[in-house]
Protein backbone atom coordinates (compact mmCIF):
# COMPACT_ATOMS: atom_id res chain seq x y z
CA UNK A 1 0.00 0.00 0.00
CA UNK A 2 1.59 3.64 -0.73
CA UNK A 3 2.77 4.70 2.37
CA UNK A 4 0.57 7.79 2.66
CA UNK A 5 -2.12 5.98 2.60
CA UNK A 6 -1.56 3.93 5.45
CA UNK A 7 -0.22 6.63 7.32
CA UNK A 8 -3.60 8.00 6.90
CA UNK A 9 -5.33 4.66 7.87
CA UNK A 10 -3.26 5.19 11.23
CA UNK A 11 -4.20 9.13 11.88
CA UNK A 12 -8.31 7.76 10.96
CA UNK A 13 -8.11 5.12 13.62
CA UNK A 14 -6.30 7.33 16.13
CA UNK A 15 -9.37 9.41 15.24
CA UNK A 16 -12.33 6.77 15.37
CA UNK A 17 -10.62 5.48 18.73
CA UNK A 18 -11.23 9.50 19.61
CA UNK A 19 -14.81 9.36 18.40
CA UNK A 20 -15.63 6.06 20.30
CA UNK A 21 -14.66 7.69 23.55
CA UNK A 22 -11.62 5.38 23.99
CA UNK A 23 -8.98 8.91 24.33
CA UNK A 24 -9.09 12.15 25.05
CA UNK A 25 -9.22 14.90 22.59
CA UNK A 26 -5.75 16.11 24.06
CA UNK A 27 -4.71 12.85 23.79
CA UNK A 28 -5.36 12.52 20.51
CA UNK A 29 -4.08 15.61 19.71
CA UNK A 30 -0.63 14.67 21.20
CA UNK A 31 -0.95 10.92 19.55
CA UNK A 32 -1.05 12.82 16.16
CA UNK A 33 1.62 15.67 16.95
CA UNK A 34 3.71 12.69 17.77
CA UNK A 35 3.05 10.18 14.54
CA UNK A 36 5.04 11.98 11.39
CA UNK A 37 6.08 9.90 8.85
CA UNK A 38 9.61 10.18 6.95
CA UNK A 39 9.64 10.36 2.97
CA UNK A 40 12.25 7.88 1.66
CA UNK A 41 12.06 9.35 -1.69
CA UNK A 42 13.35 13.03 -0.75
CA UNK A 43 13.81 12.85 2.84
CA UNK A 44 11.08 15.09 4.20
CA UNK A 45 8.94 14.34 7.23
CA UNK A 46 5.00 14.42 6.93
CA UNK A 47 2.76 14.88 9.49
CA UNK A 48 -1.17 15.25 9.66
CA UNK A 49 -2.48 18.38 12.45
CA UNK A 50 -5.92 16.96 14.34
CA UNK A 51 -7.60 19.59 11.64
CA UNK A 52 -6.90 17.24 9.04
CA UNK A 53 -4.11 19.83 7.75
CA UNK A 54 -0.45 18.22 6.34
CA UNK A 55 2.37 19.78 6.75
CA UNK A 56 5.85 19.21 6.04
CA UNK A 57 9.03 19.16 7.19
CA UNK A 58 11.77 19.80 3.78
CA UNK A 59 15.11 17.83 4.57
CA UNK A 60 17.67 20.36 5.75
CA UNK A 61 14.80 22.81 7.06
CA UNK A 62 13.62 23.58 10.76
CA UNK A 63 10.15 24.91 9.60
CA UNK A 64 6.49 22.78 9.52
CA UNK A 65 4.93 24.43 6.00
CA UNK A 66 1.59 23.31 5.04
CA UNK A 67 1.35 21.20 2.21
CA UNK A 68 0.02 19.04 0.37
CA UNK A 69 1.49 15.04 -0.37
CA UNK A 70 1.59 15.03 -3.97
CA UNK A 71 2.01 11.11 -3.27
CA UNK A 72 -1.56 10.36 -2.05
CA UNK A 73 -2.73 11.64 -5.36
CA UNK A 74 -2.97 9.37 -8.26
CA UNK A 75 -0.76 10.48 -11.19
CA UNK A 76 -2.46 8.32 -13.82
CA UNK A 77 -5.90 9.74 -13.32
CA UNK A 78 -5.38 13.51 -12.95
CA UNK A 79 -8.38 15.98 -14.61
CA UNK A 80 -7.06 19.14 -17.03
CA UNK A 81 -5.09 21.49 -15.25
CA UNK A 82 -8.09 23.95 -15.26
CA UNK A 83 -10.02 21.44 -12.98
CA UNK A 84 -7.08 20.60 -10.57
CA UNK A 85 -7.14 20.90 -6.84
CA UNK A 86 -3.83 22.29 -5.60
CA UNK A 87 -2.49 19.22 -4.41
CA UNK A 88 -3.34 17.99 -7.94
CA UNK A 89 -1.21 20.52 -9.28
CA UNK A 90 1.83 19.61 -7.37
CA UNK A 91 1.52 16.12 -8.18
CA UNK A 92 1.29 17.25 -11.66
CA UNK A 93 4.48 19.55 -11.34
CA UNK A 94 5.84 17.25 -9.32
CA UNK A 95 6.27 14.54 -12.19
CA UNK A 96 5.91 17.27 -15.39
CA UNK A 97 7.81 16.91 -18.12
CA UNK A 98 5.96 19.63 -20.79
CA UNK A 99 9.48 21.58 -21.22
CA UNK A 100 13.01 20.69 -21.46
CA UNK A 101 13.43 22.28 -17.82
CA UNK A 102 12.12 19.09 -16.83
CA UNK A 103 15.61 17.17 -17.94
CA UNK A 104 18.02 19.47 -16.01
CA UNK A 105 15.96 19.88 -12.81
CA UNK A 106 16.46 17.79 -9.29
CA UNK A 107 13.55 18.88 -7.96
CA UNK A 108 10.16 20.80 -9.38
CA UNK A 109 8.89 23.04 -7.19
CA UNK A 110 5.11 23.57 -7.24
CA UNK A 111 4.91 26.46 -4.70
CA UNK A 112 3.74 26.35 -1.16
CA UNK A 113 1.50 28.06 1.86
CA UNK A 114 -1.78 28.67 3.02
CA UNK A 115 -4.77 27.55 0.33
CA UNK A 116 -6.56 30.30 1.72
CA UNK A 117 -3.71 33.59 1.92
CA UNK A 118 -4.73 36.99 0.94
CA UNK A 119 -0.89 37.80 -0.25
CA UNK A 120 0.54 35.19 -2.83
CA UNK A 121 4.21 36.33 -3.77
CA UNK A 122 5.31 35.60 -7.23
CA UNK A 123 8.93 35.07 -8.13
CA UNK A 124 10.71 34.06 -11.04
CA UNK A 125 12.12 30.62 -10.98
CA UNK A 126 13.87 28.02 -8.19
CA UNK A 127 17.81 28.47 -7.81
CA UNK A 128 20.41 25.86 -6.54
CA UNK A 129 18.93 25.42 -3.39
CA UNK A 130 15.12 25.51 -4.38
CA UNK A 131 15.93 22.94 -6.96
CA UNK A 132 17.19 20.41 -4.23
CA UNK A 133 14.23 20.83 -1.48
CA UNK A 134 11.45 21.48 -4.03
CA UNK A 135 10.57 24.72 -2.09
CA UNK A 136 10.32 27.81 -3.37
CA UNK A 137 12.11 30.51 -1.71
CA UNK A 138 14.75 28.56 0.77
CA UNK A 139 17.84 30.23 -0.03
CA UNK A 140 19.46 33.66 0.68
CA UNK A 141 16.89 35.94 -0.73
CA UNK A 142 14.58 33.79 0.98
CA UNK A 143 15.55 34.32 4.05
CA UNK A 144 15.75 37.98 3.87
CA UNK A 145 11.83 37.66 2.37
CA UNK A 146 10.98 35.59 5.63
CA UNK A 147 11.96 38.68 7.66
CA UNK A 148 10.25 41.04 5.15
CA UNK A 149 7.52 39.20 6.02
CA UNK A 150 8.01 38.82 9.58
CA UNK A 151 8.35 42.91 9.89
CA UNK A 152 4.77 42.95 8.54
CA UNK A 153 3.16 40.51 10.92
CA UNK A 154 3.20 37.49 8.79
CA UNK A 155 5.06 34.23 8.52
CA UNK A 156 6.22 32.04 5.30
CA UNK A 157 2.80 29.59 6.09
CA UNK A 158 0.43 32.21 6.31
CA UNK A 159 1.40 33.59 2.47
CA UNK A 160 1.57 31.49 -0.57
CA UNK A 161 4.87 31.48 -2.24
CA UNK A 162 4.97 30.19 -5.93
CA UNK A 163 7.46 31.07 -9.26
CA UNK A 164 6.83 31.66 -12.69
CA UNK A 165 8.63 28.43 -13.95
CA UNK A 166 8.25 25.34 -11.39
CA UNK A 167 11.92 24.00 -12.48
CA UNK A 168 15.12 25.64 -12.00
CA UNK A 169 16.55 26.90 -15.34
CA UNK A 170 20.75 25.89 -16.15
CA UNK A 171 22.85 28.45 -14.51
CA UNK A 172 19.74 30.42 -13.25
CA UNK A 173 19.35 31.74 -16.74
CA UNK A 174 16.05 33.41 -17.83
CA UNK A 175 12.93 31.66 -18.64
CA UNK A 176 12.49 31.03 -22.13
CA UNK A 177 9.07 32.11 -23.52
CA UNK A 178 7.63 28.75 -24.49
CA UNK A 179 8.92 27.60 -20.89
CA UNK A 180 6.84 30.54 -19.26
CA UNK A 181 3.47 29.46 -21.40
CA UNK A 182 3.97 25.68 -20.05
CA UNK A 183 4.05 26.60 -16.39
CA UNK A 184 1.11 29.51 -16.85
CA UNK A 185 -1.49 27.06 -16.79
CA UNK A 186 -0.49 25.72 -13.23
CA UNK A 187 0.52 29.61 -11.65
CA UNK A 188 -2.78 30.83 -13.28
CA UNK A 189 -5.08 27.57 -11.52
CA UNK A 190 -2.91 28.01 -8.25
CA UNK A 191 -4.04 31.58 -8.45
CA UNK A 192 -7.67 31.21 -9.43
CA UNK A 193 -7.76 28.42 -6.48
CA UNK A 194 -6.28 30.46 -3.96
CA UNK A 195 -8.26 33.75 -4.72
CA UNK A 196 -5.46 36.42 -2.91
CA UNK A 197 -6.80 39.60 -2.20
CA UNK A 198 -2.83 40.58 -3.20
CA UNK A 199 -0.45 39.30 -5.38
CA UNK A 200 3.29 40.67 -5.16
CA UNK A 201 5.30 40.14 -8.06
CA UNK A 202 8.97 39.32 -7.39
CA UNK A 203 11.21 39.76 -10.65
CA UNK A 204 10.90 40.51 -13.78
CA UNK A 205 9.30 37.72 -15.67
CA UNK A 206 6.57 38.04 -12.69
CA UNK A 207 6.43 41.65 -13.16
CA UNK A 208 5.89 40.83 -16.87
CA UNK A 209 2.88 39.14 -16.39
CA UNK A 210 0.93 42.12 -15.09
CA UNK A 211 3.15 44.59 -16.03
CA UNK A 212 4.65 44.12 -19.86
CA UNK A 213 7.77 46.30 -20.64
CA UNK A 214 7.78 47.76 -17.40
CA UNK A 215 10.92 49.18 -15.32
CA UNK A 216 11.08 47.68 -11.72
CA UNK A 217 12.43 50.99 -10.64
CA UNK A 218 9.67 53.29 -11.89
CA UNK A 219 6.80 50.83 -10.66
CA UNK A 220 8.09 49.09 -7.76
CA UNK A 221 5.18 49.22 -5.11
CA UNK A 222 2.55 50.70 -7.10
CA UNK A 223 -0.24 48.77 -6.83
CA UNK A 224 -2.85 47.71 -9.84
CA UNK A 225 -6.14 46.74 -9.81
CA UNK A 226 -6.81 43.25 -11.68
CA UNK A 227 -10.25 41.51 -11.23
CA UNK A 228 -11.12 41.47 -7.64
CA UNK A 229 -7.41 41.50 -6.12
CA UNK A 230 -4.25 44.53 -6.23
CA UNK A 231 -1.33 43.06 -8.32
CA UNK A 232 2.26 45.43 -6.62
CA UNK A 233 5.21 45.23 -8.07
CA UNK A 234 8.05 44.71 -5.71
CA UNK A 235 11.95 44.76 -6.32
CA UNK A 236 12.85 40.66 -6.36
CA UNK A 237 14.82 40.48 -2.88
CA UNK A 238 17.94 39.06 -4.06
CA UNK A 239 18.25 41.93 -6.56
CA UNK A 240 17.61 44.33 -2.84
CA UNK A 241 20.44 41.78 -1.41
CA UNK A 242 23.11 42.66 -4.03
CA UNK A 243 21.92 46.41 -4.58
CA UNK A 244 21.89 47.70 -0.78
CA UNK A 245 20.06 51.44 -2.44
CA UNK A 246 17.30 49.01 -3.31
CA UNK A 247 16.85 47.65 0.47
CA UNK A 248 15.05 50.66 1.70
CA UNK A 249 12.64 50.27 -0.99
CA UNK A 250 11.17 46.99 -0.69
CA UNK A 251 11.43 47.24 3.00
CA UNK A 252 9.12 50.30 2.51
CA UNK A 253 6.88 48.60 -0.09
CA UNK A 254 6.35 45.45 1.72
CA UNK A 255 5.04 47.81 4.78
CA UNK A 256 2.14 48.52 3.00
CA UNK A 257 0.77 45.30 2.08
CA UNK A 258 -1.30 45.21 4.71
CA UNK A 259 -2.78 48.85 3.66
CA UNK A 260 -3.39 46.68 0.29
CA UNK A 261 -4.90 43.88 1.71
CA UNK A 262 -7.02 46.36 3.28
CA UNK A 263 -7.90 48.36 0.19
CA UNK A 264 -8.78 44.88 -1.55
CA UNK A 265 -10.95 43.38 0.91
CA UNK A 266 -12.98 46.71 0.86
CA UNK A 267 -13.50 46.08 -2.64
CA UNK A 268 -14.17 43.27 -2.81
CA UNK A 269 -17.04 43.60 -0.05
CA UNK A 270 -18.15 46.49 -2.48
CA UNK A 271 -18.44 44.26 -5.23
CA UNK A 272 -20.40 41.44 -2.76
CA UNK A 273 -22.96 44.36 -2.36
CA UNK A 274 -22.95 45.82 -5.48
CA UNK A 275 -22.09 43.13 -8.36
CA UNK A 276 -23.08 45.95 -11.05
CA UNK A 277 -19.32 47.42 -9.82
CA UNK A 278 -17.64 44.65 -10.59
CA UNK A 279 -18.74 44.06 -13.64
CA UNK A 280 -18.45 47.98 -14.73
CA UNK A 281 -14.97 47.65 -13.48
CA UNK A 282 -13.92 44.65 -15.74
CA UNK A 283 -14.94 46.50 -18.23
CA UNK A 284 -12.22 48.69 -18.43
N1 LIG B 1 14.31 33.29 -6.62
C1 LIG B 1 13.09 33.15 -7.15
O1 LIG B 1 12.64 33.96 -7.95
N2 LIG B 1 12.37 32.09 -6.76
C2 LIG B 1 12.80 31.21 -5.88
O2 LIG B 1 12.08 30.26 -5.57
C3 LIG B 1 14.08 31.38 -5.33
C4 LIG B 1 14.81 32.44 -5.71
Amino acid sequence: MNQFIEFQEQVKAVNVRCANGEITEAERDETLRRMQLPDKQWGDTWMLSPKDEWYRKAKGSDLWVRDYPVDLVDPTNLPPVAEMDLRQIARAVHDCSRCPLHEGRLRAVPGEGSPTADIMLIGEGPGFHEDKQARPFVGASGKFLEQLLNDIGYKREGVFIANVVKCRPPNNRDPQPDELKVCKDYLDRQIELIDPKVIVTLGRFSMYRYFPGASISKIHGQPKRVDNRLIVPMFHPAAALHQPKWRPLIIEDFARLPQFIEEATAFRQEDDIDPANAQQLSLF
